[in-house]
């Protein structure tokens, strides 16, 4: 893939996007197909933001390729091409291990109903009710209730089923049961949709393929350019600075954080009082920690499911889950069907993690504690795959700074904000002219299909503001 290199693209495009991530991906390719003239700014040398994989010893490494709804085959057919859609997979075998109970699934709603009704003895109209609730749910409800209230008026007492519920929810994007019971239900129910999906041939693929469409649809990319700043003059935007250049656009698309968007890319200055008083109280989600292992060639293991929500801990937390020596990971597993073309075995470990409690070590100690968490993950995965520590030759962790650092997100966060941030993200072109923000902000648009909706919803409000 060559891209221009910062000193060859032109000084004014009709659109600056400011980052790679899904959404800015998405909604450059949208703008582009729409016939404007699109420039794609990457301050990473590779596209596809947290979408990210990488190699080492001979491995090829998935960062955030563990499961996305069903929902994606339709996003990615209609948005993107035929050809990435035909590449989305089921994982079948999604398996749960707990001091409460261990099961496989395959994540669908139909067999969420049978394991509640057979293996927790729901009585079958609390599940119906149940499942009626959360399908009904959509983004302009009451927010007032909590998942947990949501849980106790459908299980009272049952932490079990709060956590078969609850736990992958968590996982996947740190949420509490103290969060609005909405944003559970609208990403579980587009998980309980149909399963769960993956892209066969791995994150490097499916990010080619973007790359190939978006040069196809003549979006200008440059990647290792970091934008400074977003260029703001009598309440609307003039482009955007980085280092020396300064690039002129009449819409500015910010894929950053949000929260980087509004204090370093436009400062603060520029906001209303009322604006910026709703920002405040926007909080940041947590962060992740990550132990990849590389299998050595000629090694293999038997079938032990796609991806495993693990855990010896006694009941579901999710504060126990983001705490340094959690006893609680994920196991995503990649055989030689997920990248047919280079067949390999690798295991990611995720866990949840809270940025300050690795920000503040210094480096001794930093080590440290990165290698007793390998060690720990070492354990975990032991108990699945006997003898894994002769089988790997390749091990690579990730902290929060880790992911701070390649993607600036503040305090490396893996799922943007909470879900006020949905409000701020979406009213900042009324702020500011010609300003919009495209990201992971609340639950419902963070996530590969999140991210990649919300690409595709603003760059409608681009379109309409350019041709305005
Ligand atoms: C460990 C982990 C596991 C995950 N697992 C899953 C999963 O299994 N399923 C799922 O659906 N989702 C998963 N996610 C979440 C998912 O990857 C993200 O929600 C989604 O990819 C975010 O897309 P985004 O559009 O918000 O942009 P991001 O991916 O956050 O990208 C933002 C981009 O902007 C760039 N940028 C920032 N500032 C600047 C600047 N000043 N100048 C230029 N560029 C800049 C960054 O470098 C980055 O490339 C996971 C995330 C993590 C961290």
């Amino acid at each position: 893939m060559a891209f221009t290199p910062l000193d060859k693209v032109q000084n004014t495009y009709d659109v600056v996007v400011i980052g790679s991530g899904l959404g800015g991906l998405t909604c450059a390719n949208r703008l582009a197909r729409a016939g404007h003239s699109v420039l794609l700014l990457e301050y990473h040398i590779q596209l596809g933001g947290l979408a990210t994989w990488f190699k080492r010893g001979g491995h090829i490494f998935d960062v955030s390729l563990h499961g996305f709804p069903y929902g994606m085959v339709k996003t990615c057919k209609k948005y993107w091409s035929k050809e990435i859609r035909n590449s989305i997979v089921q994982l079948k075998n999604i398996v749960f291990d707990n001091p409460q109970f261990s099961l496989s699934t395959t994540f669908s709603k139909d067999d969420f109903v049978r394991l509640l009704h057979d293996k927790f003895h729901i009585e079958p109209s609390v599940v119906t009710e149940f499942f009626r609730t959360v399908d009904g749910m959509n983004f302009y409800d009451d927010q007032s209730m909590t998942t947990r209230e949501l849980f106790d008026r459908f299980f009272p007492g049952r932490s079990d089923v709060h956590r078969l519920l609850m736990e992958p929810i968590t996982y996947a994007n740190g949420s509490t049961l103290d969060e609005p019971a909405i944003t559970y239900g609208i990403v579980f129910s587009n998980f309980m949709n149909k399963g769960v999906y993956t892209f066969e041939g791995g994150t490097d693929k499916l990010i080619k393929m973007m790359a190939d469409e978006l040069q196809k649809n003549g979006v200008t990319i440059c990647t290792g350019a970091k934008v400074d700043r977003i260029v703001v003059d009598q309440g609307k935007v003039r482009g955007v600075q980085v280092g020396e250049r300064m690039i002129a656009a009449r819409g500015v698309v910010s894929n950053s954080g949000i929260t980087n968007t509004i204090d370093n890319l436009v400062g603060r200055e520029v906001f209303s009082d009322d604006y910026l008083s709703r920002f405040d109280k926007v909080q940041v989600n947590n962060s992740s920690c990550q132990v990849y292992f590389g299998i050595r060639k000629g090694e293999s293991f038997a079938d032990v499911g796609d991806l495993l929500f693990t855990s010896t801990a006694a009941e579901f937390s999710s504060a126990e889950m983001r705490k340094m020596e959690t006893k609680s990971r994920t196991f995503s597993v990649y055989y030689p069907k997920t990248r047919p073309e280079h067949p390999d075995y690798t295991v990611v470990a995720s866990m949840n993690g809270n940025y300050e409690d690795w920000a503040g070590l210094d480096k001794e100690n930093y080590i440290r504690e990165k290698q007793a968490m390998v060690e720990r993950c070492f354990i975990d995965l032991d108990r699945y795959i006997p003898g894994i520590r002769e089988k790997v030759d390749t091990v690579e962790s990730a902290t929060p700074k880790t992911f701070n650092r390649y993607t600036l997100h503040t305090r490396g966060t893996s799922f943007g904000t909470k879900f006020e941030g949905l409000d701020i993200s979406r009213s900042i072109f009324k702020e500011i002219g010609g300003v919009f923000h495209v990201g992971s902000v609340g639950i419902i648009m963070s996530g590969w299909l999140g991210a990649i909706n919300y690409g595709v919803i603003v760059a409608n409000d681009v379109d309409a503001y350019l041709r305005s």
